[in-house]
């Protein structure tokens, strides 16, 4: 999907005079200051009237008078004209990068009114169970629902930052010495796209969080859309701690459990796991191929066996489930006798994922439900987001992968999603044409 409105094309300047002559001057709108780049996105975004073609000369005339020596693209022995007409086209731009730098958010509408509807329709919790729903038009779907559950996450941060530093004062610590918020990064598209927009998010807080980043798999599939690679998009190093999942990518279901103590760096990700707060995810609907366990039982020969044939309706960063519950596989021991040694074709192989399902299901109360957050007014005090927009490459809907979540598994705490998915969950129908690739 293309996002961002289209590039502006300079066709008023042509030849040698569109193009600094010096290569040094080939600065980009990326090096300006925060400060600059804040003004000119207000002076665009607060302008009365509407005539945008003298507001951008209008800016960079102001750009160019005020603030020369910090424009990398102009050279100061340049006179003002040519000057201004290198900065003029390049204040749409400048406003662009404002929104890329989060100092502009773009808060979509909400459809509230549909996510009471689910609420009623499933009979869900909102204290527990909590539904947003943004209302936009299909083309920008897939970008906004990841926003909004960017967003969703900041505010749960920051919850969380105060929850820690309590905790930490309760226990004779300052502030400073508060547990790292442990969050829990999902494989994917959809997760990508919306840890793109947290990690630009964050960086517009007074303060930067402690965080504790956790990959929920190893490289399954696409490196670029492993958790790991989405430790590059966030640039505090010295406010983060990173935790790969430095395992193998598939392993046979009766070596999961051993696989977690085979090395140092595997051992400590699977004990700090128990500290993840938040877990940011996505899911995939089976009749959709583009689902990231869709693709693991295409391009793996050790695959779980059986899934193929249909049995399960949706996974979850490579966990899946039916409209019953989890789908939990044989590892064929039970088969050959507990005696009998297996051979390594005969053996079932999952993916290795930080979190199995007995994990998840008791991710946000871990104690009898009710009595973990009792102090704090009851609701969870752990948080797992699900962006659940249709998928960005086909389109399908995931509303049938998202109905069992609803009904039986409520281990969520955050669900986001587009109207059109709300509707389909509530009439329980596809209303939805999808492309097929
Ligand atoms: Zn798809």
């Amino acid at each position: 999907m293309t996002s961002g409105p289209p590039s502006w094309r300079p066709g008023h300047l042509s030849g040698a005079q569109a193009v600094p002559q010096h290569p040094e001057l080939e600065g980009s709108v990326h090096d300006l200051s925060d400060a600059l780049v804040f003004s000119v996105a207000t002076r665009w975004m607060t302008a009365q009237g509407d005539d945008q073609k003298k507001l951008t000369s209008t800016i960079a005339l102001w750009l160019v008078r005020e603030h020369s020596n910090e424009l990398p693209w102009i050279d100061l022995r340049w006179n003002e004209k040519r000057r201004i007409d290198l900065t003029r086209y390049r204040v749409y731009k400048i406003v662009r990068e404002a929104v890329e730098r989060g100092f502009v958010q773009l808060n979509p509408p909400q459809a509230v009114k549909r996510a009471e509807a689910i609420y009623q329709h499933y009979k869900l919790d909102p204290k527990w169970n909590e539904i947003r729903i943004v209302d936009v038009t299909e083309d920008v779907v897939n970008d906004m629902v990841a926003r909004a559950t960017a967003e969703t996450a900041l505010s749960l941060i920051k919850k969380l930052a105060i929850q820690n530093a309590v905790v930490a004062k309760e226990a004779g610590k300052s502030a400073s010495d508060a547990e790292p918020i442990g969050i829990g990064l999902g494989a994917g598209y959809s997760s990508l796209a919306v840890i793109s927009h947290l990690a630009k998010l964050l960086k517009t807080l007074p303060s930067y969080p402690r965080l504790r980043l956790h990959a929920l798999t190893p490289t399954i599939q696409d490196p670029m859309l492993s958790p790991v690679t989405f430790f590059r998009l966030f640039d505090a190093a010295d406010q983060i701690e990173f935790v790969d999942l430095p395992t193998a990518a598939t392993v046979p279901m009766r070596g999961y459990a051993d696989l977690k103590v085979q090395d140092e760096n595997i051992a400590r990700a699977f004990e700090l796991r128990h500290k993840v707060q938040l877990i940011i995810s996505s899911l995939a609907w089976s009749g959709d191929p583009h689902g990231l366990m869709q693709s693991y039982l295409k391009h793996h020969s050790r695959r779980p066996k059986g899934l193929e044939a249909g049995r399960f309706v949706g996974d979850l960063q490579y966990l899946p489930y039916d409209e019953q519950g989890p789908v939990l596989l044989n590892d064929q021991i039970e088969e050959n006798g507990p005696s009998e040694p297996v051979l390594s074709e005969k053996q079932n192989w999952r993916a290795v994922t930080l979190f199995d399902w007995p994990d998840l299901l008791h991710f946000h109360d871990p104690s009898p439900r009710g009595t973990a957050n009792v102090e704090m007014g009851g609701g969870p005090n752990r948080y797992l987001l699900i962006s659940a927009a249709p998928c960005r490459r086909c389109h399908r809907s995931k509303w049938r992968a998202i109905s069992p979540l609803m009904r039986k598994m409520r281990f969520w705490t955050h669900l986001i999603t587009d109207d059109l998915t709300a509707r389909e969950l509530i009439e329980e129908r596809d209303l939805r044409h999808s492309n097929d690739e």
